[in-house]
């Protein structure tokens, strides 16, 4: 099929980022109004392949959310982390109630276009960007895009790259363990797999949870290790044998930890979203709530009649604690360890939490610091100066 339509804007890739972005906009319709949308992706179905999960006191998705935590847990060197929060609530929303709710509102809405087919690349023309497709070519003032990674991705610099993997399966038990109040957001006490390793736990009742087994390394593993992981870890923790709970569903990813600079745009016209935009947060893979922050941005240049920006990334000193802390998580996995264990003993969670979102004052983060050895730290910005102090 050979054929060029014309539109405002062009949401290419309906993902996290993708929907965040479509459900702004129609947020916005009154001050955007007619704007003509298209959202592709090579798949509009929604799919229970993903639980994200976030902080935060009140966020715009608050009616998906699936299930929300006051008290969270790590679990290190047999010692057990426990805190109330008091701030905000640790969220989780399922990616399929996610998307189904964001697309069923869509599909009302007159001027928006939903298409699935495949993207191939995206292209400008007289100032107007293109979106190259299986089915046709389509054009409009502004794409905004989370599929395909520029050149220039791939030029930039890297020093320390890492994939954040992870299998989860979702479990009914036949007896009540779980405290559904409580989410372990980290069990470091299980065997290191070649790279900073633990558990997550996301009880949803007494008798279902959502169990991960993560890793932070350079290489994926064996589809059946993180399976046996699981099996042990059920068994270990919690006494289960394999006929004492169904999985009633699985998840498995695999999210980049890399200290690379994005690029904003693929090209003048199509801005990056999502993780090809580089919202996602290096050292912990978190991206939900950037996603949002990203489309408000977004939503609200274009309905000042400003250009859209691209993710800004994180403040300069942001940045090197993630250069630092990608360096040793790659080459000091022990030590990593040790320095994650201290982190939680000697820091109220909350507060690691507001570091994460890079909300904390330069005095808490000297606090947070100064609790920590400082021998690794200074040998990181030794090995990582050259990234360091050029801010690349
Ligand atoms: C199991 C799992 C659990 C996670 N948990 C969390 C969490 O708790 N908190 C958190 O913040 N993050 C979490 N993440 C990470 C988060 O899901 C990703 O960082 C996020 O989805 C990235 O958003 P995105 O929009 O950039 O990409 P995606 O959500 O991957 O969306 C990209 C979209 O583009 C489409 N697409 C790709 N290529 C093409 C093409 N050529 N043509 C057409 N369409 C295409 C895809 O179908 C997809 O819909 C998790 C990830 C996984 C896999």
């Amino acid at each position: 099929m050979d054929k060029e339509e014309n539109y405002d804007y062009i949401i290419a890739g309906a993902g996290a980022a993708g929907l965040s972005l479509l459900a702004y906009l129609m947020d916005s319709a009154p001050s955007l109004p007619k704007k003509k949308v298209l959202v592709i992706d090579a798949s509009l179905e929604p799919e229970a392949d993903k639980t994200w999960c976030f902080w935060n006191q009140d966020h715009r998705f608050m009616e998906l959310t699936h299930h929300t935590w006051k008290t969270l847990q790590v679990v290190s060197n047999g010692e057990v982390f426990k805190e109330r929060l008091t701030n905000f609530g640790y969220h989780c929303i399922r990616s399929e109630q996610y998307r189904r709710h964001i697309l069923e509102r869509a599909r009302q809405a007159e001027q928006i276009t939903l298409l699935e087919t495949r993207i191939h690349d995206f292209g400008e023309q007289n100032d107007r960007a293109i979106v190259h497709t299986a089915k046709g070519n389509f054009v409009a003032e502004w794409v905004f895009q989370s599929v395909l990674k520029p050149d220039s991705f791939h030029q930039a610099v890297v020093d320390s790259s890492l994939i954040q993997h992870f299998k989860g399966w979702e479990i009914e038990t036949d007896r009540e363990l779980f405290d559904p109040a409580t989410a372990r957001l980290m069990d470091f006490d299980t065997e290191q797999e070649g790279g900073l390793t633990f558990f997550y736990v996301l009880p949803f009742s007494q008798k279902t949870a959502l169990v991960e087994y993560t890793i932070f390394s350079e290489q994926m593993l064996e589809e059946n290790r993180y399976d046996s992981a699981l099996g042990h870890y059920l068994q270990q923790r919690y006494g289960l044998g394999s006929n004492d709970y169904n999985i009633l569903r699985s998840e498995a990813g695999a999210i980049p930890m890399e200290d690379r600079k994005v690029p904003g745009f693929y090209n003048r016209r199509t801005l990056n979203i999502g993780t090809v935009g580089g919202i996602t947060k290096p050292t912990t893979g978190y991206t939900f709530t950037r996603a949002h922050q990203h489309s408000r941005e977004i939503v609200r240049a274009l309905a000042a009649g400003r250009n859209p920006a691209p993710w800004p990334g994180s403040p300069y000193r942001f940045r090197v604690y993630d250069i630092m802390l990608l360096y040793l998580l790659k080459h000091e996995t022990d030590i990593s360890r040790h320095i994650f264990h201290e982190l939680f003993n000697k820091n109220s969670i909350e507060l690691l939490l507001r570091f994460l979102d890079e909300e904390t004052k330069f005095t808490e983060e000297l606090g947070i610091f100064s609790k920590l050895p400082y021998a690794p730290f200074f040998r990181s910005i030794y090995r990582m100066k050259h990234r360091i102090f050029t801010g690349a």
